[in-house]
């Protein structure tokens, strides 16, 4: 198991901590490195993203604990792009995580993982009322998340699976669900990119297993893809929330050292 996290937020985006608290509990639990990934500013309404004027304090205050712990812990300065955060410039960050929080229909930014009235609400408008095409909608973004983002790190691929652990409202086993993700892990294959193993919806309490589900991984391991775990942490005492269980039911795979990825940067 790396002793790493990649995937952290703070109080500047919808994190429960400050720097400093997820520092601390970082450097107790032994890390050897610490990535911060706030959520990238986006231009239409958002509450859980850092504004332009916080962005600038987050750079400067992770900065200062860079410096600090030098020599005892690495830590990073990233950010997780929104796919429609097109204002953001990537070359700010150390690294970058690609994700896909909204499906864009006509003139609106339908949010992906905030409920499932939320979901079903924008498939009845949009999609028929299938859960199913709203996922192969959302899946036509993830192929491109790389292309949008241009980011290090491939989020929580199958986020759209957020609140439908045992297939309660969708099934996964549709083949126009199956042939859609394998259409965006197809394209995304190609850039060479690691996938998360994100653990965030499990330490929330809304599932029980990490994204991307079992069968996806293996397909992306059949082409070659490999892995990072993260925990997508928004509370510092989570910071290596189901990593021991990650690890280990995903131990098929090729999971990689981040810090490795970033030393060769
Ligand atoms: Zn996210
Ligand atoms: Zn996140």
């Amino acid at each position: 198991m790396f002793k790493e996290n990649f995937h952290t937020h703070t109080k500047y985006c919808d994190g429960k901590n400050t720097v400093e608290e997820m520092v601390e509990s970082a450097y107790k639990l032994g890390f050897t490195a610490l990535g911060f990934s706030g959520h990238s500013y986006l231009d239409f309404a958002c509450d859980w993203c850092m504004t332009r004027e916080d962005t600038e304090k987050y750079k400067n205050e992770i900065n200062t604990f860079k410096q600090q712990y030098k020599g005892k812990m690495d830590i990073y300065c990233g950010t997780e792009l929104d796919c429609y955060s097109d204002t953001v410039n990537p070359a700010d960050f150390d690294f970058t995580i690609g994700s896909v929080h909204y499906i864009k229909a006509g003139n609106e930014y339908l949010p992906v993982d905030s409920s499932i009235d939320e979901q079903k609400k924008a498939a009845d408008k949009y999609f028929g009322g299938s859960l199913i095409e709203y996922a192969v909608a959302y899946f036509d973004i993830v192929a491109n998340v790389l292309d949008m983002t241009g980011a290090d790190i491939i989020g929580h691929f199958d986020l759209v699976t957020k609140f439908n652990e045992n297939d309660i409202y969708f099934n996964t086993k549709d083949t126009r669900y199956i042939s859609a993700w394998k259409k965006a892990v197809d394209k995304l294959i190609e850039y060479k990119k690691p996938f998360e193993i994100n653990t965030g919806a499990i330490a929330r309490g809304v599932r029980k297993t990490p994204y991307p589900a079992m069968d996806i991984a293996k397909y992306i391991d059949s082409k070659g893809g490999y892995f990072i775990v993260t925990s997508d942490c928004h509370n510092c005492n989570m910071l290596d929330f189901g990593f021991e269980e990650a690890y280990s039911n995903y131990s098929d795979f090729r999971i990689v050292s981040f810090s490795d990825i970033m030393r060769n940067k």
